[in-house]
């Protein structure tokens, strides 16, 4: 079978004249053939210009949390729309907002809004500079926290033979133009190695202003922080004078309505959300401890000219009510579980060895036997097999990031019909790929 995808393929050509790759992402360029531009969205389903119709589990890289076109967050943007926009001055919903943020999210002492996780996680970086008097900072192998010049260092594994333990793997930007003059600042260290972290700390801590961390990383098939891990980290950030900046864009009022610190029982410095927020209107946050976040405004800069639109805000009010108030997320998690208990039973059946890592909600399908515990552990998975099978899945109408780094994101609108049909695809897709 073949969908067709004609009038993509035009709008590519099309698109390509005025805008580089013909898209507004480089994500979203899936080769000159393969890239798919959408007409509309509603619940759990996506459809293209062709009209083929596809169950979404990209969910815009996670935030239609409630599904596309959500009728209750419609209504409260359109309400936010009526108030006007931007003033350049204050609204009273930022406080509403930012009362419930701290509700979900206790970690979230005081609260500045942003548009993007980008900015956002930019802002934190900037406040825990600035609180610690440090410069450098340490990430996580693997992990994504925006498209700043400071996150985007990565460990190349392209060249790295992963049974080669005596030979790291090199660090390098993932884009041209990010100055060298950064290099010094990173420290990359593999996620679940505690003693590596102390060691560094231990050699370094002196110019190290903060670490980054994802518990449950959203773009690297959802490797997940042992609680043992996660809570060394809080210890030896505080032995250190090191902040703890969690990094919640994508787990944040998803994995648990207070994210992955809900869920491991940690409390961050300073913390980061995003996505699920507002079900995809534009707007972010930094929360953080009280003595930390009132530097803003004594010293550290924070601003922007569309920080607390009207419409994100309203969006995002009415968001985090649903998601605190009903039972969205349990609902969420069920789904996930359903979903990957039907994978497992196809692929058991096919003797074709897998596991899931993350959270159900935000759930990486991974061609190992093992969950990866770190970055380097997902070279070990046969990532190839995932890539074909994505192709097929996309045949099929079931729309997964073709790359197996991204997880499988779920939302309140993948319903039972979404399931079956779901499941019935990837059947007849592993049938294809094996
Ligand atoms: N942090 C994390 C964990 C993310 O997953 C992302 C985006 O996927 C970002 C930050 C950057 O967010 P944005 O794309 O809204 O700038």
């Amino acid at each position: 079978m073949t969908r067709s995808l004609a009038r993509s393929n035009a709008q590519f050509r099309r698109a390509s004249t005025r805008l580089p790759l013909g898209v507004a992402s480089n994500f979203r360029y899936w080769g000159d053939d393969r890239t798919i531009y959408i007409k509309r969205g509603r619940g759990g389903r996506i459809w293209d210009l062709d009209d083929n119709p596809y169950i979404d589990y990209r969910l815009g890289y996670g935030p239609a949390i409630l599904g596309y076109a959500d009728p209750r967050v419609d209504e409260a943007a359109r309400q936010g729309m009526d108030i006007g926009g931007v003033f350049a001055l204050s609204t009273e919903r930022e406080f509403t907002v930012a009362e419930r943020i701290a509700k979900m999210m206790p970690a979230a002492e005081l609260v500045r809004f942003s548009n993007s996780g980008t900015e956002a996680v930019m802002a934190a970086l900037r406040l825990a500079r600035a609180y610690t008097g440090k410069e450098s900072y340490v990430l996580v192998e693997g992990s994504y926290h925006g498209l700043f010049d400071a996150a985007m260092w990565l460990v190349a594994l392209d060249d790295w033979d992963p049974s080669r333990t005596d030979r790291e793997p090199a660090v390098m930007p993932y884009s041209q133009g990010v100055p060298e003059a950064v290099r010094p600042l990173v420290h990359l260290t593999p996620m679940n190695d505690a003693n590596r972290l102390e060691d560094l700390l231990r050699r370094k801590s002196h110019e190290i202003a903060a670490m980054l961390i994802e518990p449950i990383m959203g773009n690297c098939c959802g490797i997940t922080a042992d609680i043992a891990y996660v809570r060394a980290v809080r210890e030896l950030c505080d032995r250190y004078g090191v902040l703890l900046i969690i990094d919640e864009v994508k787990s944040g009022f998803r994995v648990a309505r207070g994210g992955t610190q809900e869920l491991m029982g940690v409390t961050a410095d300073i913390t980061t959300v995003a996505k699920a927020m507002a079900n995809g209107y534009p707007i972010a946050a930094i929360g953080g401890r009280e003595d930390i976040m009132r530097r803003y405004g004594r010293g550290v800069a924070h601003g922007g000219t569309y920080t607390a639109h009207s419409v994100a805000l309203a969006a995002a009010e009415k968001t985090l009510e649903i998601l605190d108030e009903t039972a969205a997320l349990e609902t969420i998690a069920a789904y996930g579980r359903r979903l990957q208990a039907g994978i497992k039973r196809i692929l058991d059946a096919r003797g074709v060895v897998h596991c899931f890592a993350g959270h159900p909600s935000m759930g990486g399908l991974f061609f190992a036997a093992t969950p990866p515990r770190d970055y380097r552990d997902w070279k070990r998975s046969d990532y190839s097999f995932y890539d074909a099978l994505a192709r097929e899945l996309h045949e099929e109408g079931v729309l997964c990031e073709p790359d197996s780094r991204e997880p499988w994101f779920i939302c309140e609108a993948h319903d039972d019909s979404c399931l079956a049909e779901t499941l019935a695809g990837f059947e007849r897709a592993v049938d294809r790929t094996l």
